[in-house]
């Protein structure tokens, strides 16, 4: 990635709400960049204060076209709605029911565009990364949590709220399974397979157990069961898996065999049939894909307002 100095030059702002930091970046693609900042999430508004005071710091120099924001939620995305733009009920201290949108609206007078993190991260994969072949992905995210976001007909999905595909529930085989972490659910994807939830099962951190652990048998086939489901429910032309834990070797080949398994050739096509290492892929942007995804909602809600 090339850092241009050029001063004066037009930028979009792209910002990755995350539950421990703030990413923001100037730029208009991955290849364009001019600034970045990573800023500890406190309260949301000391946190969004520095995020503030980093966008008008670099708009000294340039000129700011419009605001993309994927974060954290979970958000109300009804645009209808009085408190659109709103981080809603999280267990997150301090963020429930706080305007997000309406915070950078009051210093900021070009277009802002919210989504979730996952929402951003698929858009962004889709705009520049592994999905810009097709018309619709699924991007899930495995790491402190899980998180699913996903593109349809080349907008990010959205409908009475947004996708929760991270609590979808994993039904197992056998009697004695571990109990899931989640309060909600327990034996969901998150409670299964994030990486508290590994370390709550198994004693150990993600990073910590070995390659060859059973741990990574179960992971495997709780993530396959979730993807099988999705697979099944909205038919994506391609799956992402991000973050932390999806780092480990041999991990994602491990999911694509229990995919094919779980499908059991229910599901015919070539694309999972004969080349599910194409279809199953890691992020091209690597940690990247949240927050050029931010700045392709910021050049989507620009250039649709023209
Ligand atoms: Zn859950």
């Amino acid at each position: 990635m090339q850092k241009f100095a050029h001063e004066n030059k037009q930028y979009f702002v792209g910002i990755e709400g995350g539950g421990t930091k703030f990413n923001c970046i100037i730029a208009n693609n991955p290849e364009e960049m001019f600034e970045t900042i990573r800023i500890p999430t406190t309260n949301p508004n000391e946190t969004l204060d520095q995020v503030i005071a980093f966008i008008k710091e670099s708009s000294k120099n340039t000129h700011i076209k419009a605001i993309g924001v994927g974060t954290f939620g979970p958000l109300d995305l009804d645009k209808n709605s009085s408190s659109f733009g709103t981080i809603t009920k999280t267990t997150k201290h301090g963020w429930s029911n706080f305007d997000i949108l309406g915070k950078l609206k009051t210093a900021f007078s070009v277009p802002i565009s919210v989504d979730t993190d996952v929402n951003a991260a698929a858009f962004g994969e889709y705009t520049w990364g592994a999905g810009q072949e097709t018309d619709s992905l699924v991007y899930l995210t495995v790491g402190t949590g899980v998180g699913g976001g996903g593109i349809l007909h080349g907008k990010p999905l959205h409908g009475l709220l947004h996708p929760e595909m991270g609590h979808l529930i994993i039904p197992l085989a056998i009697s004695d399974s571990p109990q899931g972490i989640c309060p909600f659910h327990n034996n969901c994807l998150e409670g299964f397979a994030s990486g508290p939830a590994i370390k709550a099962i198994w004693g150990k951190p993600p990073e910590d157990l070995p390659k060859d652990h059973p741990a990574w048998d179960f992971e495997a086939d709780v993530i396959a069961k979730g993807l099988m489901n999705i697979i099944l429910t909205i038919s994506p032309q391609k799956i992402i898996l991000g973050g932390g834990v999806m780092k480990k070797p041999g991990l994602l080949d491990k999911i694509r065999n229990n995919v094919l398994i779980n499908l059991n050739h229910y599901v015919q096509h070539s694309s999972i049939t004969e080349s599910i290492e194409s279809y199953i892929v890691p992020p091209a942007l690597g940690d990247y894909s949240g927050r050029y995804g931010a700045v392709a909602l910021a050049s989507e809600i620009y250039h649709s307002q023209r």
